[in-house]
């Protein structure tokens, strides 16, 4: 069954009696090869030979360029030596017919992927554990003990967030080459996803118009063959030489009627990846960081230290949840054996990441009403009056949201509530009722928010409302002058201010409140869990309120997020809704028009700032870099000042400018200097600026629901109809839905929902939701695990509240570490 094998013996002998010219087949050996390396896979009987077949092909194709006779004898003698090997081991024992070997380079099989989400399966039965001792001072090692990691390579690891050992185990791959599904090129379609394994047929390098290079390769794999192209990588020619195996991934794409792959991404195939078993792992790169080389190396880490990882679950919630062990986990996520232990380890490892959340929160509720709260009076006369004096009546919603508040605030218990209400619902109104609360009964209260403007404006209109009625507040901001803050702080000291309004610098040093009952906090996610927990340290320092007491927290955000998954993420917070807005609120009138019409909105803007309104052009999403979308946003904002509205004045806003820039940029355009403001995303949490009413978004297929939502809450603020024009290039399916779905309704939580629908838990939560440790594994929405998990943290808590017990150790550690994550995403 090795005629294959025979015959490249008889070929190789007979180019060592010619001398080693390369004349031993016609056409030379690279040519031979390249058929050959086809059968002998087909003929390989274990991996040995997989790997074997491999290194003829590599060793062969190099061969005719080897410089000199000394040179090619040496190559080639050891492949015959290699052969000899070869026969000794498979023509003793070698039944006539084996079973192929689950690593053989895989052939094509339809099966499917178990989705992760399935119900529990017993943990498989893993490698038996190697006898080896935790070693955490040996996992704090730096990278740069293991061996072959050098500083340059330490560096390259350093920026995927591992400088020890244990994060080095901790860097999981970012998704799995599936090699049980891989595809023949004779079965590929247009526009699916796919890997292909093939040989490199030949490579041409031309050259384009512009200096450019094409790079194109043939690749053939027994099935058919495909074309591939490559732009501007004239590197490629050379490293692409024919015979050589590669392993392609890519979208499938069509060139003048037939199939080819554009810049796919590739790598050769090496028999490192072929003993990785079929899954196999793709870690996250960086510059200078080969995908082969990091495989490597996570192969020999794992196999080295990941038994040595302690286990921080105690034994019984282990058996109790039938999970993985720790070392067993990490062994499997990243070098899977199967799909279901894949399943299994990631399992493990999310139910990890919920029982830390969790074990997080119930901590901070804990500390949160370690103190006593003020009770404060339920409905003073101050509440009365200040609502009596109100321009509007207060919607039902505002009322319930009212009432619960007070009747939580006039409890011993320091209250712990979200505010949730979609954008332009009334919140800043409800929390100058809950600041009357404290007022009333002799105390304060604190509002913080992310930006000075928006501080500046809650300050104005609370002054407004509650001015009147004898209140005195004060606005706190970084640009304050110093002698004006000493001032300020003093009142807070003495308690002559009674509420007061800031930003970050409500919470420097030099702040300390007389007498704080209560603090809130504006777009909550733009906070970290230690920010709002020094505002409420403001509250509890001994020499402020003596008694140490906690003041009551009320945090509001207009970020909708559906009932169910709210509990959960803020499980700590009790949640009030204001789901219903003031009357007479305008629908926003949005449409989605295509950019051929692009024209036809500039012209629609222009009437607008005719009309002495004011409009927003968001520029499209740029995700590689901070750089890169501003430069982008920065020609954009020129070639519309210069081409299209030459006779306006367009401001410009971006993520790169300072804290101080943006808030100068949003100043003009609030004060009405500029007509149009262009801005990246950093627009999203805004400020109220009523006279303005278009909102005009380019690229708006490549934003989020969620997003694209907050972008029009921008507008419709004032009297005037508002609109928002979304302007998307060809779409996706997906991207359509969220068009259409911003089309048809301006209601948040429905708008919310359909996003989950669209993009599942993982993409939903993204960074942005601030103040969470960041799920890596876990889902918010794999409701039965997050279950299990919570029920796991109530009974730990319910034993051992401060995780103090020996057997606890290991999760007590891990809880401090997690949620110290959550500190630095604001
Ligand atoms: P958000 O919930 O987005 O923070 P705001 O509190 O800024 O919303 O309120 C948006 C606007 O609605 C403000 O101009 C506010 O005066 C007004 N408003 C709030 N409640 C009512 C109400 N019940 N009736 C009419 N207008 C209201
Ligand atoms: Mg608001």
């Amino acid at each position: 069954m090795s005629k294959s094998f025979k015959r490249l013996e008889r070929v190789l002998r007979l180019e060592q009696k010619q001398g080693y010219q390369n004349k031993a087949v016609v056409g030379g050996i690279r040519q031979f090869v390249t058929y050959w390396v086809e059968q002998a896979r087909e003929e390989s009987v274990d991996e040995l030979d997989e790997a074997l077949v491999e290194q003829t092909a590599e060793v062969l194709a190099e061969y005719a360029r080897l410089p000199g006779r000394e040179a090619r004898a040496k190559a080639l003698d050891s492949l015959l030596e290699r052969l000899a090997a070869r026969q000794e081991r498979i023509g003793s024992s070698q039944p006539a017919q084996r079973e192929r070997q689950p690593t053989s380079v895989p052939t094509v099989q339809q099966q499917t992927v178990e989705s992760p989400a399935a119900a529990p399966s017993p943990p498989p039965t893993p490698p038996p554990p190697k006898e080896v001792e935790p070693d955490p001072a040996g996992l704090a090692q730096p990278v740069q003990t293991i061996l072959g990691v050098g500083p340059a390579m330490a560096q390259k690891l350093a920026v995927l967030g591992a400088t020890t050992i244990r994060d080095l185990l901790h860097v999981f791959p970012r998704r799995y080459d599936d090699y049980t599904l891989l595809k023949p090129i004779n079965r590929l379609q247009f526009g699916e996803q796919v890997t292909v394994i093939g040989t490199v047929w030949e490579t041409r390098s031309r050259r384009l118009r512009g200096n450019q290079t094409l790079i194109q390769s043939i690749v053939t794999d027994g099935s058919g063959r495909i074309q591939v192209s490559w732009f501007n990588q004239p590197w490629l020619a050379d490293k692409l030489h024919a015979g050589m195996k590669i392993v392609l991934r890519g979208k499938v794409d069509q060139y003048l009627g037939r199939l080819v792959f554009n810049s796919p991404e590739w790598e050769p195939l090496s028999s490192t990846l072929l003993r990785s078993g079929r899954i196999v792992p793709v870690y996250p790169l960086t510059e200078g960081l080969k995908s082969t080389k990091m495989r490597k190396l996570m192969r020999a880490t794992v196999d080295e230290w990941a038994d040595r990882v302690p286990e921080p679950l105690p034994e019984t919630i282990r058996q109790h949840r039938h999970l993985l062990t720790y070392p067993q986990a990490l062994r499997q996520i990243h070098f899977p054996d199967s799909h279901e232990s894949l399943h299994a380890a990631r399992r493990r490892l999310a139910f990890d990441e919920l029982l830390l959340l969790q074990l997080g929160m119930l901590g901070q509720r804990r500390d949160w009403q370690a103190f006593p709260g003020y009770a404060l009076p339920a409905y003073p006369e101050l509440l009365t009056a200040f609502i009596a004096g109100l321009p509007y009546e207060l919607t039902e919603a505002q009322k319930r949201v009212v009432q619960e508040i007070s009747a939580d605030m006039s409890r011993p218990v320091p209250m712990n509530r979200l505010l949730q209400g979609d954008v332009g619902a009334g919140k800043t109104v409800v929390a100058a009722a809950a600041m009357t609360l404290a007022v009333a009964a002799g105390r304060q209260a604190a509002l913080m928010a992310p930006t000075e403007i928006l501080a500046e404006q809650h300050y104005q209109g609370l002054s407004d409302l509650l001015g009147p009625l004898g209140v005195s507040l004060r606005l706190l901001t970084g640009s304050v002058p110093a002698g004006e803050k000493q001032q300020i702080y003093q009142d807070i000291r003495e308690g002559t201010a009674q509420i007061v309004i800031g930003t970050h610098a409500l919470i420097q040093e030099g702040v300390q409140f007389q007498s704080l009952a209560l603090t809130v906090i504006d777009e909550q996610h733009r906070f970290g869990v230690d920010q709002r927990q020094a505002l409420r340290d403001k509250g509890v320092a001994p020499n402020g309120n003596g008694a140490g007491m906690s003041p009551h927290l009320l945090v509001m955000s207009a970020t909708p997020i559906p009932r169910t998954l709210a509990l959960s993420m803020y499980g700590d917070l009790d949640l009030s809704i204001i789901d219903e807005l003031p009357p007479g609120r305008q629908e926003i009138k949005t449409r989605w028009i295509r950019p051929s019409e692009r024209e036809r909105a500039y012209a629609f803007v222009r009437g607008q700032v005719e009309q002495g309104r004011q409009a927003y052009i968001i520029c499209p999403l740029v995700e590689e870099s901070d750089k890169i979308e501003e430069k982008a946003a920065v020609e954009e904002h020129a070639r519309l000042q210069q081409q299209v509205f030459p006779e306006l004045k367009l401001g410009l806003l971006h993520g790169r400018m300072s804290g101080r820039e943006k808030e100068a940029v949003m100043r003009h355009f609030y004060n009405g200097e500029e007509h149009i403001l262009v801005s990246t995303s950093v627009i999203e949490v805004g400020v109220d600026v009523p006279n303005s009413t278009v909102m005009l978004i380019e690229g708006a297929n490549r934003f989020g629901l969620a997003q694209l939502h907050q972008f029009r809450g921008r507008v419709g603020r004032g009297t005037h109809q508002s609109y928002c024009l979304l302007v998307a290039e060809t779409t996706s399916s997906a991207a359509e839905e969220r068009l259409e779905a911003l089309e048809q309704t301006n209601d948040g939580f429905l708008l919310a929902e359909k996003d989950l629908e669209l993009r599942g838990p993982g993409e939903f939560f993204g960074r942005r939701q601030s103040g969470l440790p960041e799920l890596r594994l876990a889902s918010l929405l794999d409701v039965k695990l997050l279950e299990e998990a919570r029920h796991e943290a109530e009974k730990l808590f319910a034993a051992d509240p401060l995780l103090e017990n020996e057997e606890n150790a290991g999760l007590q550690e891990r809880v401090a570490l997690f949620w110290a994550s959550a500190g630095d995403m604001s």
